[in-house]
C-alpha cells in the first residue's frame, strides 16, 4: 500500500498523504494543524495546549509564595536600615523580581506581575503590625505631638518602603525599568 491510499481518521472518505507527526494518525488537510514542529492532528494540538496551560497556572502559586516570602524578608530587613531603606527598597524589589522570574523559569504569564505584587503585599503586612501597635498605644496613652511624629514615621516608613519594594517588583516583572 502506498502513502496515497491513506484515509483521514476523521473523514474516512477523504484520501490523504498527511500523517500527524506525533500520533501518526492519517489526517486530511482540513484536520491538519500546522505547528512549529510540523503537521499535527487537532487532538494532539489540544493535548499539548493543556500541558502548556497547567505549567503556566503552576507559575502563579510559585510566584506568589516566592514574592510573599521575599517581600516579607525584605520588609523585615528594611525596618533596620532607616533612611537608606528608601534607596534599598526599589533595588530589593527588582532583585526579588529576578528571583520570581527564575522560579517561574522566565515563562511569561500575563497576570504574573499582579499576582506577585499582591502576594508581596501580603508578605509585607506583618511589618506594619508594630506601626499599628504604636498608634494604638499612643492613642490610649494620650501622647503629645512629639509622640505623633514617631507614630507617623512608624507608619509612613514601612508603607513607603514596602510600596517602593512592591512597585519595583511589579514593574520589573512587567519588563519596565524604573
Ligand atoms: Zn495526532
Ligand atoms: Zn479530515
Amino acid at each position: 500500500m502506498t502513502e496515497a491510499a491513506l484515509h483521514c481518521a476523521n473523514h474516512p472518505a477523504v484520501e490523504t498523504t498527511l500523517r500527524c507527526n506525533r500520533c501518526e494518525k492519517p489526517i486530511c488537510t482540513k484536520c491538519a494543524v500546522q505547528t512549529p514542529v510540523g503537521y499535527r492532528c487537532r487532538e494532539c494540538v489540544r493535548g499539548q495546549q493543556a500541558v502548556f496551560e497547567t505549567t503556566k497556572t503552576l507559575d502563579y502559586p510559585v510566584a506568589a509564595v516566592v514574592a510573599a516570602v521575599g517581600s516579607g524578608l525584605g520588609a523585615g530587613v528594611l525596618g533596620y536600615v532607616g533612611f537608606w531603606g528608601f534607596f534599598v527598597a526599589p533595588v530589593a524589589g527588582g532583585a526579588l523580581a529576578e528571583v520570581v522570574r527564575i522560579a517561574t523559569r522566565r515563562r511569561r504569564a500575563r497576570r504574573l506581575p499582579l499576582v506577585a505584587a499582591l502576594a508581596g503585599a501580603v508578605g509585607v503586612l506583618p511589618t506594619l503590625v508594630p506601626a499599628v501597635v504604636l498608634v494604638v498605644l499612643s492613642m490610649t496613652a494620650g501622647g503629645g505631638l512629639e509622640l505623633l511624629g514617631g507614630v507617623l514615621w512608624g507608619i509612613a516608613y514601612p508603607l513607603v518602603t514596602g510600596g517602593l519594594l512592591l512597585s519595583a517588583l511589579y514593574y520589573r516583572l512587567r519588563g519596565i525599568r524604573l
